[in-house]
């Protein structure tokens, strides 16, 4: 019987980010700013950090952050 599996993956779009740096206030252990003044991301943080994360989603004022749940079938 096939299982479904989901992950989530944590993105920010670099097109889109002004360093703001809201997102690292937030989640610390996920996000850091890098010396370009753009936010990179840990794309799959541990569960114990989804609440910071979607709090940083919710407060990033370019929407540059994508925290979504993708679902694959095993064999
Ligand atoms: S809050 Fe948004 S715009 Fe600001 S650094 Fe984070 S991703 Fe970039």
């Amino acid at each position: 019987m096939p299982e479904d599996t989901s992950r989530h993956e944590l993105r920010v779009d670099r097109s889109l980010c002004e360093g703001h740096a809201l997102c690292v206030d937030l989640a610390p252990d996920v996000f850091v700013l890098g010396d370009d003044e753009v936010a990179a991301a840990d794309t799959t943080p541990p569960e114990s950090r989804w609440g910071q994360v979607k709090a940083a989603v919710d407060a990033c004022p370019r929407q540059a952050i994508t925290f979504s749940t993708l679902h694959t079938k095993g064999r």
